[in-house]
């Protein structure tokens, strides 16, 4: 059984493919002439094999003809052949040239199996004197750098060091593997020379992945062909798309009853299902385990499958469905695993599935639908509630995406609209065919104008607004088309802003509510600032009031009259609803036929339910590709087929339509009706990048919308509560019947520091009656967010009106949840006044409820009135020829900061004041018999460069990783700035913003630190400091006493939340006179309240830049924006390899595009590296972790200079350990104290024995007892060290957290001794001790499904770059050794690196076997002791 090293690299192609029995089988395959031409081989494979060979041989021809290539003879380097081979290498006199044809065999030592011969594309040949580096690499016609890419190369590149090593000293193998890929994949513009630019060169070190290939070699495949065939891992899937034995594995799981069945299930819930039957199993004391098969060869093993009798007497289905009529397993199944209880839930689509359901009559727990369908093998529909799909509609337009899956563009796109008129149906179809890479282009400006233009027509001719629905049949066409747009909406593309607004128009069809996009959440905001308080000066105004009438009013034609008559008007619309009610405008078919009914089907694609419901089959995705490489997409064949797929889609929501009608369903199932389509589009900006940032910004509300929504369908264990009382106040307690670790979590979720929101109270909770609960999950988050916008600062109880009280009044309340002890839950209500739900009903029978979560955003609206804001600036500035604003320049220009004009005014001056300043503080900083704390006033090299920086420029960045002093840095360098400009006698006034509480902690301690040394020094070294005894320093806290520091020298801080209020225009305190509806309540209340106490800022300092939106920086820019930009100063610090804020949506990464849509850091660091400076002095962490922490940022082990780390806690912890007499003398504890001395960074791998306990919750239980054994331990030697313990999960952190509290008492978290948080509420903290939780990772199905999440290099770095003293990773082997499909993105391949640095860094011991923690090695305490 031989493998060629393409064939191990396909297995690997990705992580949903990877499937164990297909590498089985193809190698059990009986090879013949007849198989082979049976074989089914992907068109779309054969298509990309035959492009892949084009590309080879282009490439080939091109270093023929630059005289760089040398074609070696067949089997040029087997054997003895080496010694030619390097000769000819050798004797070749060029620096520089490339190697075809080369064909060798692998070392048999290199791997367990048998490798066929090894023929790598080119290999390039380097000489610099004697010595001679030879790098692999392939050609292919990708689009990006796979996974299977890397372990080709890697395999290529091991076996050529392994043959060479011995006998070529002075030959070298790089480490670095180099895929050449085509730029576009269009034959027709393939590059005529090789060079960065012509050829897209992508790299990766074989280093990082060559334990992978190792594993794959040496463990993973030779025990995938050990084992038994039946033993060997499947399942019919998504995944068994194209895979050859398709129909075997469908045969062999309608037989076997397998899980498979289960329509729908992935790896994942696959895995919970099993343990679901396995555990059932076990209590009923069944076998596990199947018959064995005699099957030696995949010929044997298909005719066994296909034989009589190979009916199995186990099914799992069937054991699945006795078990969820088993109530006391479920119970315990809930008890032991409410991961998996969950899941089970939500696959087998059981609507509420507790125990407790006996009491409130809903229990649906007898039958699923979903077992019902795999027993029966028929369609069951499954009678629970589903969003988008209609019941109604008169047009309807069905689109079809064709996707080129090497270069991920879309290259066909067909769509068929129907209007249904009086009986009559009009068919309109187009097909669009990007055959060139001019097409391709051309193909969204192509659609956007052919959907408007449609659309358009209809609602010209319809005598009512028309219901037109849109259609895809999966998700995935669906984020294909909305990414597509997106890009269009946020790119370089645009070219008129007409084009814009049909863009958008089409954004707002294909996401689930339009209503964000189309601006109508902010008509007031908008009317208000770019309307009606521009002033004279501002041109267009009578135009810009036109346009907001027209699409306010939805009329053709242009208002006319006055300016002040059309203000009137507009006036007399605002604050009024405006535009229609959220519409679902898209359906996705697939999701609306896996959601309304139980298929027996193993995959739903359009082809294999249209064969179901009899309907002409289109041909497939696979038939398609063919098609359009095969012709480069001109035949008519292919736009038929395209159109045909249009069709089927059509004929198919017909069918299901029909279908549910007979069956009786439609009103439960199809809760929408849909109402008439009516879009407005609201201009934002006339700037193209902030009417980008705009509209990004909404799609992110959108996304977050989108989510929770779709959560409340999707949910199967509610949250249950019961009503207590008191009957005649607020708040309310209920008891939690059940999910309680639901509330319980969110509420952990809110208080931490990251949640820059919580500076409200929220209600984001929806209260429902349990017999009511489709009025909470269909619930309109939107609608009723416009509603309370204004109210809800001031906690004012809600009030809706009547329509509103007839949809939901009757049922449904916002909750904020106070606070919950035990099982009771307390609770803050608003409740509709005059609605059916009052507190009369808490009091009737039944008293149950369901909690759901609301969707909650107040921030979105105060974004987008400081983008609007900006614009008004700017418009001013237009209109007057200054300079656009800061944010302005900030967005748009690349090198707005090298001109003079953005050089600080004062910098000359400014610098010269420093000069003399940087002397004093040296001069003190040398004196002898100052105590160390009092030296921290003098700038260390880095520091005072970057101080410099400050001085010169009005923009500068301050970077530096973790522990190198930048919240040190920037307090010292704001007192700095007020020392300055003390010195001139010129009042200087700071503010600072953060993304987290901590981070604006921190500052705030550190200046007032720094301060009480300044004041210490004041009479000894200082003649008196006027700005001394007056600085102000205050931390901004919204609240209702909202305080405005006013002194002439103040350094204050907040959230960006709280910067808004100080940051208001004097424009908008002039309009809330003007139109008090408009403005937002608590500005008005503040202003009123402190009318005089708003000033502008100097100096803006954020930090934690890589965590601040550049949206965000719009607002805090308010509190220094003036007319002359020069005078102030904008401060960034952050460390762009910490965590980042998580984006939904995918934003244009074209190089040509501002980065405008991430953090502020990355916004301004990518294209002006000049305004950078780093900080390399390291106060944190002890040498060997500033090495290793070190490596990360550039490359090397050398360049941070450590300066402290708390280095006495390792040796005194050491002593202690040795001479203590009462200390932990285990295993673990020997190990890592004895190595402890070399270096403070430790592995602790949690043993395979572990691992066969098979649920998440089993695992983290065994992770929580070593973590308790290690708090212990060090608290026992070192009681006064603190400790984090860094979870990646929230469910890490929560049973952790129970365990640690339990067991070890509550004390060492109340007195923050030790801290057990999140990764993300981490960043930015320190402690001596961290222990790195990773262990969860060794239960395979979670770890599996989260390689992006776990090996997020961001995470790995935040997580193992707190600690002062020593860092303990906790990991499994499954963490070591990942999967292949770790390598597919930069990120997760940089993470899995730098956990491999860590783990050579480090001691390493396993911890968990048989008893092995609790021997004593007396003899390895004499070797410590000697
Ligand atoms: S059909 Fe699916 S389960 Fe069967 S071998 Fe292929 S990928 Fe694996």
């Amino acid at each position: 059984m031989s493998f060629t090293a393409t064939q191990i690299a396909q297995f690997h192609r990705s992580a949903h493919s990877n499937c164990d029995l297909s590498l089985r089988l193809q190698a059990n395959k009986v090879k013949t002439a007849e198989a082979d031409a049976a074989a089914q081989v992907s068109k779309t494979k054969s298509a990309l094999f035959a492009r892949g060979h084009k590309w080879e041989k282009h490439l080939y021809d091109i270093l023929h003809d630059q005289r760089l290539l040398i074609h070696l003879q067949k089997d040029s380097a087997t054997g003895d052949t080496w010694d030619q081979f390097i000769r000819a290498v050798q004797d070749d006199n060029r620096p520089l040239f490339y190697l075809f044809g080369l064909e060798f065999h692998a070392p048999e030592h290199l791997s367990q199996i048998e490798i066929r011969t090894l023929k790598p594309d080119f290999v390039r040949v380097e000489k610099e004197g004697s010595k001679t580096t030879l790098t692999v690499i392939e050609a292919k016609s990708s689009a990006s750098l796979k996974v299977s890419h890397q372990i080709q190369i890697c395999i290529y590149a091991l076996a050529l060091a392994e043959s060479l090593k011995t006998n070529y000293p002075d030959v070298s193998i790089s480490d670095e593997g180099i895929v050449w890929m085509p730029p576009t994949l269009t034959t027709s513009i393939w590059p005529s020379v090789i060079d960065d630019v012509s050829v897209q060169n992508a790299t990766f070190s074989i280093s990082t992945v060559q334990p992978l290939v190792t594993t794959i070699l040496n463990k993973r495949i030779p025990h995938i062909l050990k084992q038994e065939l039946e033993a060997v891992e499947w399942g019919v899937g998504e995944r068994c798309a194209g895979c050859e034995f398709e129909d075997g594995c469908s045969i062999r799981a309608r037989k076997m009853g397998d899980v498979s069945l289960v329509g729908g299930s992935r790896g994942k819930e696959r895995a919970a299902l099993k343990y679901a039957v396995d555990s059932f199993r076990r209590k009923q004391s069944q076998p596990l385990m199947q018959t064995k098969i005699d099957a030696s060869s995949e010929k044997d093993w298909n005719a066994f499958w296909k034989s009589d009798q190979s009916n199995f007497p186990i099914s799992d289905v069937h054991d699945l469905h006795a078990a969820l009529h088993d109530a006391e397993f479920i119970a315990s199944l809930r008890a032991q695993s409410p991961t998996t209880f969950s899941s089970l839930g939500k696959i087998l689509c059981l609507q509420v599935v507790v125990p407790v359901m006996g009491q409130v009559e809903r229990c649906s727990m007898s039958e699923s639908p979903v077992i019902q369908c795999a027993l029966q093998s028929k369609v069951v529909p499954k009678s629970q509630p589903y969003l988008l799909f209609p019941r109604v509609e008169h047009d309807s337009m069905h689109f079809s995406v064709l996707k080129d899956p090497e270069s991920d563009k879309i290259v066909a796109i067909s769509f068929l609209h129907l209007s249904r008129k009086s009986g009559s149906v009009t068919i309109e179809c187009n097909t669009m065919i990007g055959s060139s890479v001019a097409e391709q282009i051309n193909l969204p400006k192509a659609l956007v104008t052919r959907i408007a233009a449609s659309v358009k027509a209809t609602v010209r001719a319809a005598r009512e607004p028309p219901r037109i629905q849109f259609y895809v049949f999966s998700i995935n066409e669906r984020e294909d088309l909305i990414n597509m747009l997106l890009n269009e909406a946020c790119g370089t593309q645009l070219e008129t802003n007409a084009y814009l607004v049909d863009v958008q128009f089409c954004m707002n069809a294909l996401v689930d509510n339009p209503d964000v996009l189309r601006a109508p959440f902010f008509p007031s905001e908008l009317i208000h600032y770019a309307s009606l308080g521009l002033g004279s000066n501002v041109p267009r105004l009578k135009a810009d009031l036109q346009y907001y009438l027209q699409s306010l009013e939805g009329t053709m034609s242009v208002p006319t009259g006055t300016v002040v008559a059309l203000k009137e008007r507009l006036a007399a619309i605002v604050g009024e609803k405006v535009g229609p009610s959220l519409i679902p405008r898209i359906a996705v078919i697939k999701d609306a036929l896996s959601a309304t009914c139980a298929f027996p089907l193993f995959r739903l694609t359009l082809e294999s339910v249209t064969k179901f419901f009899d309907i002409p089959t289109p041909s497939t995705e696979d038939d398609l590709f063919a098609l359009w490489t095969r012709d480069g997409g001109l035949s008519d064949e292919l736009k038929i087929d395209m159109m045909n797929r249009s069709i089927a889609q059509a004929n198919l929501c017909d069918r299901l339509r029909n279908m549910l009608a007979e069956a009786n369903l439609i009103q439960k199932v199809l809760v929408n009706s849909l109402p008439p389509f009516q879009v407005i589009n609201l201009k934002l900006s006339d700037d193209p990048l902030l009417s980008r940032l705009m509209f990004a910004t909404q799609y992110e509300m959108v996304r977050d919308l989108q989510e929770v929504r779709s959560s409340r369908f999707l949910e199967t264990e509610m949250i249950l509560l019961k009503y207590c009382g008191p009957d005649d106040s607020f708040p309310k307690t209920f008891k939690v019947l059940s999910n309680l670790s639901a509330i319980q979590s969110s509420i952990n979720g809110q208080t931490g520091a990251t949640d820059i929101s919580n500076d409200f109270k929220k209600f984001d909770w929806l209260l429902v009656d349990c017999n009511k609960l489709e009025a909470g999950q269909s619930f309109n988050d939107l609608l009723h967010m416009n509603q309370l916008r204004n109210v809800a600062n001031q906690y004012v109880r809600l009030a809706l009106d009547e329509t509103e009280i007839m949809q939901i009044g009757a049922a449904v309340s916002f909750a904020n949840v106070e606070n919950v002890v035990d099982n009771i839950v307390t609770l803050d209500l608003v409740i509709a006044r005059n609605a059916g739900f009052t507190l009369k009903t808490l009091d009737r029978q039944p008293k149950h409820f369901a909690l759901m979560r609301r969707y909650v955003d107040w921030n979105t609206s105060k974004i987008a009135r400081a983008l609007i804001d900006v614009e008004v600036l700017r418009l001013q500035r237009v209109a007057t020829r200054v300079p656009a604003p800061l944010m302005i320049r900030l967005l748009s220009e690349n090198n707005a900061f090298n001109e003079i004009e953005f050089q600080s005014s004062s910098a000359h001056e400014d610098l010269e004041i420093e000069g003399n300043l940087y002397t004093t503080y040296r001069e003190i900083y040398n004196l002898e018999g100052l105590r160390d704390h009092e030296r921290v006033l003098h700038f260390l090299d880095s520091q005072h460069r970057a101080m410099k920086g400050i001085l010169k420029n009005v923009v500068s960045v301050v970077w530096g990783p973790p522990g190198n002093g930048k919240t040190h840095s920037l307090a010292l360098a704001a007192l700095r700035l007020i020392e300055i400009n003390a010195r001139k006698n010129r009042p200087y006034r700071i503010i600072m913003s953060a993304f987290t509480h901590e981070a604006i902690n921190n500052f705030m301690e550190k200046v007032q630190e720094l301060l009480k040394i300044r004041k210490s020094l004041l009479f000894q070294y200082f003649d008196k400091s006027e700005w001394v005894e007056q600085l102000e320093v205050s931390k901004l806290e919204y609240s209702n006493d909202y305080v405005i520091p006013t002194s002439n020298w103040c350094i204050c801080a907040g959230t960006v939340w709280c910067v808004v209020p100080v940051a208001v225009r004097k424009s908008e305190w002039a309009l809330t006179t003007y139109i008090p509806p408009l403005c937002n309540r608590s500005f008005a209340k503040t202003f009123q309240k402190y009318p005089n106490k708003r000033h502008s800022f100097d100096t803006l300092i954020i930090d934690e830049g890589s965590q601040f939106l550049t949206c965000h920086a719009a607002l805090a820019f308010q509190a220094i924006d003036s007319t002359d930009v020069r005078s102030k100063k904008v401060i960034i610090a952050g460390d762009d390899k910490q965590l980042s804020p998580i984006l939904k949506g995918l934003y244009p990464t074209d190089p040509a595009v501002r980065p405008i849509f991430g953090s502020i850091l990355s916004c301004i660091m990518r294209s002006n590296s000049h305004l950078t400076h780093m900080l390399k002095e390291n106060f944190r962490f002890v040498t060997p972790l500033c090495k290793f922490t070190q490596q990360l940022y550039t490359g090397t082990t050398d360049g941070f200079d450590p300066r402290r780390g708390n280095q006495g806690l390792i040796r005194d912890a050491v002593q202690i350990w040795k001479n203590g007499s009462d200390t932990d003398r285990a295993m673990l504890f020997n190990t890592l104290m004895w190595k402890a001395t070399e270096t403070p960074l430790s592995t602790i791998v949690l043993s395979k024995a572990l691992d066969l306990q098979s649920s998440l919750e089993d695992h983290i239980h065994r992770e929580a007892d070593l973590v308790v054994k290690l708090v212990r331990f060090f608290h026992t030697i070192e009681p006064e060290a603190t400790m984090f313990v860094i979870t990646p999960h929230r469910l890490q952190r929560t049973i952790i957290t129970k365990r640690v509290t339990s067991e070890l008492g509550p004390e060492l978290l109340s007195k923050h001794t030790v801290k057990i948080d999140t990764v993300e509420r981490m960043q930015g903290r320190q402690a001596d001790i961290i222990f790195a939780c990773f262990g969860f990772s060794s239960h395979s199905p979670t770890f599996h499904n989260e390689l992006d999440f776990i090996y997020n290099i961001r995470r790995i770095n935040v997580s193992l770059s707190r600690p002062r003293a020593m860092c303990i990773l906790i990991a499994s082997h499954n963490l070591l050794n990942p999967p292949a499909f770790v390598l597919n993105e930069a990120q997760s391949r940089e993470g899995f690196s730098h956990l491999l640095r860590f783990q050579r860094a480090s001691s390493y011991v396993e911890w968990g076997g048989s008893g092995e923690d609790e021997i004593v090695l007396e003899a390895l305490l004499e070797e410590l002791t000697v």
